[in-house]
């Protein structure tokens, strides 16, 4: 029998993906708008905290082990920004070309080699909503930020992200070939193992 564990997402994009890595675990993802949960608020300064504050609140609400994902882009020469503000760095309501516009104007000026980024994606499992040693997994993806969009593929910050050894933007690759490179990618695979060596069946982690 599969075990049920609720994705603190409303994004079936986000959950077919994560289905179809964790089916063969015997984990059956579910997602927490079907389970009736609302969106928790998000108040931290970092993903990794954003995302447990998500995964602890569908875990409260369903009673069922809870996974959520937080992410977004870190821009060096802006001291990290937009950092967890990524989705709305322009203000409501969010928009990716008005985000793409205002990180523009904010780096103007600024030369090819200050204006490194990276994209951060942190995951967290909890196997109840009081676990006191949550499943945390992340990845980071490094990139150059550049003077006008690249692309029309992927989503977010996708046509400004410049990969130099690769010689295209995040939004001229194939969906594929970015979930190989991605931030989300590498901490969907370190989570991936983390549930290998330690499956929830052999856990309760109940206090
Ligand atoms: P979320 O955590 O998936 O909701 O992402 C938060 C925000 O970070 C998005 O709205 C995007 O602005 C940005 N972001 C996160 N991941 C990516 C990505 O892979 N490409 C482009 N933008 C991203």
């Amino acid at each position: 029998m599969s075990q049920k564990l609720v994705l603190a997402s409303n994004n079936a994009k986000k959950a077919s993906e994560m289905q179809a890595l964790l089916a063969p675990l015997g984990l059956e993802i579910v997602s927490q708008s079907q389970l009736g949960v609302e969106e928790a608020e998000e108040p931290h300064f970092t993903f990794i905290e954003n995302a447990l504050a998500k995964a602890r609140h569908a875990a409260a609400v369903t009673g069922l082990p809870a996974i959520a994902d937080d992410s977004g882009l870190c821009v060096a020469a802006l001291g990290g920004a937009p950092g967890v503000h990524s989705a709305r760095f322009a203000g409501e309501p969010k928009s990716d070309e008005r985000n793409n516009l205002f990180l523009l104007e904010r780096l103007s000026g600024i030369p090819e080699n200050e204006r490194r980024a990276w994209y951060c994606c942190c995951l967290v499992l909890v196997r109840h909503a009081n676990d006191p040693c949550p499943m945390i997994a992340d990845g980071q993806w490094h990139g150059i930020i550049l003077n006008a969009p690249r692309g029309e593929g992927g989503f977010g910050y996708d046509p400004l992200f410049w990969l130099p050894e690769l010689g295209k933007s995040a939004a001229e690759l194939e969906p594929a070939h970015k979930n190989r490179l991605s931030h989300r990618g590498i901490a969907m695979r370190r989570l991936l193992e983390r549930l290998h060596e330690q499956p929830l069946s052999k856990e309760s982690g109940q206090a």
